[in-house]
C-alpha cells in the first residue's frame, strides 16, 4: 500500500507538473492506470486510493479481474489488439474500446453492444509511424472509420488513441504526439464531437501532454514492472 501510494502520488505529481509547464489544467488530462498482468489486489489498492479507470490488453485476464471485482464501480477500458472473433465480450463488458483500427471491429462491436448498456466509448488506434507490424488503421483511414462510428447509435466515438513508434528521441517522439493531435483536430473540424487524445504512457506522458494529450496510460510507474 505504501509503495503504491508513492507511485500514484509521483506519477500525479509529474501529469501536474507537465500541465504546468504547458499552461494546461491538471483536470484536462485524465489517469487510465493500465493493470495489464497485475493481479486484482494491486487494482483493489489504487481503487482504494481513487483511481477507477483500468486498462487491460488481453481479454480473459480482464474478465477475470472483472469478476474478483465485480462489487466495486469501476470503468474498463480494452486497450489490446483485437481478434474479431472476441468484440462480443469486448462489447458486453467494457466501458470503453481504444483499440478499434478496422471497419469490421467496429461493426461487429456496434451489432454486439447490448441494448441495455450506455453507448460503447471508442477510440480509433492510429497507426500514426506506419510502422508495418503495428496495430492501428493508417492516419489516410481515420476519416472513413470516423464517419462510420458515428453512424451507430450505440457506439460513441470520443477520440484516438496512439502509440508512437519507439524511440529514444524525444524530438522524434514528440512529432509522433504532434501529428497525432493534427488529425484528432482534423477531425473536430469535419465536425465530430471529440474529447479524448489518449496519448502518453510511463515513459513519454510529460511529452505527451505538451503535445494536447487529454489521457495518459500508466502502466509501469503505477504498480511498479509487470509480474510476467
Ligand atoms: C502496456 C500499455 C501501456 C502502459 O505502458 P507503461 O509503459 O507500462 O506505462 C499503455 N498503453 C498501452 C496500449 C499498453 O499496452
Amino acid at each position: 500500500m505504501n509503495e503504491t501510494i508513492i507511485r500514484l502520488k509521483l506519477v500525479r505529481q509529474r501529469i501536474n507538473n507537465a500541465c504546468n509547464d504547458a499552461g494546461r489544467e491538471p483536470n484536462e488530462v485524465s489517469l487510465l492506470a493500465v493493470s495489464k498482468r497485475h493481479p486484482a489486489k494491486s487494482l483493489l489498492t489504487l481503487n482504494q486510493l481513487g483511481v477507477s479507470n483500468f486498462g487491460e490488453n488481453q481479454l480473459q485476464e480482464a474478465l477475470l479481474k472483472q469478476q474478483q471485482l465485480s462489487k466495486l464501480d469501476l470503468e474498463w477500458h480494452f486497450i489490446g489488439t483485437i481478434q474479431s472473433n472476441k468484440t462480443g465480450p469486448i462489447a458486453e463488458h467494457f466501458q470503453w474500446v481504444q483499440s478499434v483500427d478496422r471497419s469490421r471491429v467496429l461493426n461487429r462491436l456496434a451489432a454486439q453492444r447490448p441494448a441495455t448498456l450506455d453507448p460503447l466509448n471508442i477510440c480509433l488506434q492510429v497507426n500514426i509511424d506506419g510502422e508495418s507490424q503495428k496495430a492501428g488503421a493508417p492516419a489516410e483511414q481515420i476519416f472513413e472509420l470516423a464517419s462510420l462510428a458515428e453512424g451507430f447509435e450505440n457506439i460513441k466515438l470520443r477520440g484516438l488513441m496512439v502509440i508512437p513508434e519507439m524511440s529514444t528521441d524525444p524530438v522524434r517522439q514528440r512529432d509522433s504526439f504532434r501529428r497525432t493531435r493534427m488529425l484528432f483536430l482534423q477531425l473536430i473540424e469535419a465536425g465530430h464531437q471529440l474529447d479524448t487524445l489518449s496519448m502518453g504512457m510511463s515513459s513519454d506522458l510529460e511529452i505527451a501532454i505538451a503535445e494536447g494529450s487529454t489521457m495518459v496510460r500508466i502502466g509501469t510507474d503505477l504498480f511498479g514492472p509487470r509480474e510476467t
